[in-house]
């Protein structure tokens, strides 16, 4: 989770993006990431320094503020900080090369769904019926066990005291100008640019 430290004296810095803006086009367009990179996560970034500046949380990481802010709209703002630079790094230019899990990750797909397809299977499932605006996480509980984890708005899976793997945003800023109200196909596309290496370094092994 490297970038993630997001932080300097000056407040909390946007995520480095690892990739060209056209990188993971066609399945996120240019266009798309550069909304939501570009203005999304700077609104965010922006509103949570704003947040904390003068509260009793200025001081803390982002990741304790993800775990000990009250809800509201510091806590909104944090998390989705979090879950943005999580979400961005997660991702591996098209066409990628191998994009299937192995080793350590696999063996405990394998172990806590039956296999990879019904893993897929059931986080498509997930954010297909996941009301509103959110996240779908593959998270690792504190036994190493695999999770399918549903979040609301800004939650993310350190609150409930899980590892974030890969997360899904189904808010509608992630899809709708490539896939208008097919939710459901953006998220099988996305399964073509997950940089699983990345994924896998986010276990707690
Ligand atoms: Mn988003």
């Amino acid at each position: 989770m490297s970038t993630i430290q997001t932080k300097t004296s000056t407040g909390f810095q946007m995520p480095v993006l690892i990739y060209p803006t056209s990188a993971l086009s066609p399945v996120i367009s240019q266009t798309t990431i550069e909304h939501h990179y570009g203005k999304h996560l700077q609104t965010y970034v922006d509103n949570l320094n704003k947040l904390v500046s003068g509260s009793e949380y200025e001081g803390l990481s982002l990741r304790e503020i993800v775990e000990h802010a009250p809800q509201g709209p510091l806590f909104n703002n944090a998390g989705q900080v979090l879950n943005h630079a999580l979400y961005f790094e997660q991702f591996t230019p098209y066409p990628p090369g191998n994009n299937r899990p192995n080793g350590t990750l696999l063996s405990a797909i394998h172990f806590d769904f039956g296999n990879f397809e019904t893993m897929k299977k059931k986080m498509e499932e997930s954010a297909a019926s996941l009301f509103g605006s959110g996240w779908v996480w593959l998270a690792q509980d504190e036994n190493g066990k695999l999770n399918i984890l549903s979040c609301h708005n800004g939650d993310n899976p350190i609150r409930h005291r899980m590892a974030p793997l890969y997360g899904i945003d189904v808010w509608e800023h992630a899809y709708y100008l490539d896939y208008q109200n097919r939710r459901a196909e953006h998220v099988q596309r996305l399964w073509e640019i997950v940089d699983w290496e990345m994924v896998e370094s986010r276990m707690n092994m």
